[in-house]
């Protein structure tokens, strides 16, 4: 068996019987979720040493942890070969609290351009003015420019890839190598891959981050996060000081709807993925679309380079119109399978343009247009999904 083979055999008995054991649960084939706020002990001692003993499967309080988000945050763990896992009540609370753990006043964050924005929102509103940090954008695409922009105070770069506009990748052990050498911390948001499809901690990446809103959940029903590191001394500061003091654990309910989604995500991507490369195919060829991006294609600029990180492509792609944004916008409206959104990862097709209200000069510093199309393929059937996208392109023209 291949590395790549044995690695996936391995995720896939992960998902479906990794930290479980039905005698444990009277025979019970799905895991109970543990609604109670509060643990209580056989004496007073045991309950002092549950709590002085900082041990994740001892339970005192619901703020701390949780037996069914446990289950989850192993499960997590192993899938991103990983020493341990915390998740939070959504991707945010997630990428927030590696910021604030990882740095403090003082410290400069790179960020690539491209990633998700409310991060850098985050950072723009809270972490410089308030917190006193600094940070400088790169594209994250070119290893020199990341090598000047390295500050003796940076702490932290903050990655994403692929990036969800227009799907640019970075080179992963590269970036990761660099960043090492300057003792730089690597963060890289993997939610588009899930844990199936790219592994960044065996690529040298420091901490991992998947929103569980999308494919991992993949019903469009849950908000919630996950940190991931070989590093379980850094998970665990993390467990007992921002996620404990910030109070953003996830729920139990949304725990076990996350483990309920896991065990379908290995069938669902690999129909998201099916269905996608139809589609973008059809784009490709149709006369008024002049650029799809999407990872599968021969035509992805970094086609070579996502072969060598990447075992699989997801749902998600944009393109480009050969017409104005107001003619984008109208194609979508006449489009009736696709529910005109935001998000992705969850069961039904999606589209919108991301960057439709931003000015001009905003949209091209992000390197795409007004008019840039991004679409979710859900699950709805390739030719259902071909169907709909050809007659909206067709409505387009008409007045
Ligand atoms: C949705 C999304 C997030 C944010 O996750 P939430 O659970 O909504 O906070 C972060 N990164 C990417 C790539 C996303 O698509």
């Amino acid at each position: 068996m291949d590395l790549k083979n044995k690695q996936m055999q391995e995720q896939l008995l992960t998902i479906t019987h990794g930290f479980e054991d039905y005698q444990r649960q009277l025979g019970a084939v799905s895991p109970p979720v543990y609604f109670s706020s509060l643990y209580a002990h056989p004496t007073f001692e045991e309950y002092m040493r549950a709590g002085a003993g900082r041990d994740e499967n001892a339970y005192i309080y619901g703020r701390m942890s949780n037996p069914t988000v446990r289950l989850l945050e192993q499960k997590l763990a192993a899938l991103e070969f990983g020493a341990d896992a915390l998740v939070f009540s959504s991707g945010m609370a997630a990428a927030t609290s590696a910021i604030l753990s990882v740095c403090q006043a003082g410290d400069h964050i790179l960020c690539m351009r491209d990633s998700y924005r409310p991060v850098q929102s985050f950072m723009a509103s809270v972490g410089i003015p308030r917190l006193k940090m600094e940070m400088s954008l790169v594209s994250g695409l070119d290893l020199e420019e990341i090598r000047r922009a390295i500050r003796p105070n940076t702490r932290l770069m903050i990655l994403e890839s692929p990036a969800t506009f227009v799907f640019s990748v970075i080179d992963i052990p590269a970036v990761a190598a660099l960043c090492r050498e300057r003792g730089v911390i690597t963060y890289l948001d993997n939610t588009y891959c899930t844990p199936l499809y790219q592994n960044p901690l065996n690529m040298g990446i420091d901490l991992v981050m998947h929103t569980l809103s999308k494919y991992i959940s993949g019903h469009s029903d849950v908000i919630g996060g996950v940190l991931v590191s070989r590093d379980g001394g850094l998970i665990r500061e993390m467990r007992h000081s921002t996620r404990e003091w910030l109070g953003g654990i996830l729920g139990p309910m949304e725990g076990w709807l996350a483990i309920r989604g896991l065990r379908s995500m290995p069938a669902r991507l690999a129909m998201h993925q099916d269905s996608a490369m139809k589609v973008a195919r059809f784009l490709e060829d149709h006369p008024r679309v002049k650029a799809v991006h999407y990872t599968s294609l021969a035509s992805h600029p970094q086609a070579e380079l996502i072969k060598r990180q990447m075992r699989g492509h997801a749902g998600l792609m944009s393109f480009e119109i050969d017409g104005t944004p107001e003619m984008a916008a109208k194609m979508i409206n006449a489009l009736k399978l696709f529910g005109k959104g935001c998000s992705w990862g969850g069961y039904e097709s999606l589209a919108l343009c991301p960057m439709y209200g931003a000015t001009e000069e905003a949209a091209r510093t992000s390197g795409v247009t007004r008019g840039l199309v991004r679409i979710h393929c859900g699950l709805e059937g390739a030719d259902n999904l071909i169907a709909d996208l050809a007659q909206a392109l067709e409505a387009m023209d008409k007045a």
